[in-house]
């Protein structure tokens, strides 16, 4: 399995670094992308992915944190030239928590599509009660390619996201009894563009829901997803293990066989 969003480059997980990665392994997630937010966190995410074969990084500026950071699209640029860069992101649009910065939120959401394009890089998306603007901005560049990472909007828009040839990333939330919408997103997503994800430390599934969550917890995701469309636990791990090796080019891995 690949966790393909987590957020192992920040505290409380990178304090316990080699704990998370051992359980990880052990529980067959056999390659994670550290994602980062921040100057800090894309740094931690590069320094972790030299120190240990299964991490990989992204690195972006948030949409969370433009008030407080400025966007370096030199440094990004740099660091995106990193053998284990595998993406840029994660990054976006969060009209949830600040609304009145919708200005410059897209003003570096669009810096950094245009990054990722000259470096030849995937996106992650960070989408919250934004997917509309997310699709007016990302329907202008064709050849853009990425993942909606944990995409719980707009069951409506899903099917444009699709067309464009974008990636649906599903975390834990998939395992949780009230959670409709994503379950309609797990049924409708074309196999070819399903991903796994735990957005560790956040959103952890059943049976640890409230929980921190952590890469480990995968198979939860997993096996929700196997059940909902109705294949067994390998054969999913398969589909998405291959979509993510599609997507994320440069993790440049041999196809598993675990589980
Ligand atoms: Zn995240």
């Amino acid at each position: 399995m690949i966790d393909t969003h987590t957020h192992i480059n920040t505290v409380p997980l990178l304090s316990d670094i080699d704990n998370i990665v051992s359980r990880a392994n052990k529980n067959n997630v056999l390659h994670m992308i550290a994602v980062g937010m921040n100057k800090k966190a894309n740094q931690q995410g590069i320094l972790l992915s030299e120190k240990y074969p299964c991490i990989y990084a992204a690195i972006g500026l948030h949409p969370s944190d433009v008030n407080d950071e400025q966007l370096d699209i030199e440094q990004l640029e740099q660091q995106a030239k990193h053998n284990k860069v595998v993406a840029i992101g994660e990054i976006g649009i969060d009209l949830y928590w600040v609304k009145d910065n919708f200005v410059l939120q897209k003003e570096v959401f669009i810096k950094q599509i245009e990054l990722a394009l000259s470096v030849d890089l995937p996106v992650i998306i960070h989408s919250r009660n934004s997917a509309n603007e997310i699709y007016d901005i990302v329907e202008n560049y064709p050849s853009l390619r990425g993942v909606m990472h944990c995409y719980s909007e707009n069951v409506e828009l899903l099917d444009k996201f699709i067309d464009l040839g974008f990636y649906i990333g599903v975390g834990g939330i998939v395992t949780f009894k009230n959670a409709k919408e994503v379950i309609e997103i797990a049924k409708k997503t074309p196999l070819d563009r399903l991903l796994v994800e735990t957005d560790a430390p956040y959103l952890a599934p059943v049976p640890y829901r409230g929980k921190t969550n952590e890469p480990a917890y995968t198979a939860y995701t997993l096996s929700k997803l196997a059940e909902i469309r109705g294949l067994t636990i390998a054969e999913m791990d398969r589909i998405t293990t291959d979509n993510t090796v599609r997507l994320f080019t440069k993790m440049n891995i041999q196809k598993q066989t675990s589980l």
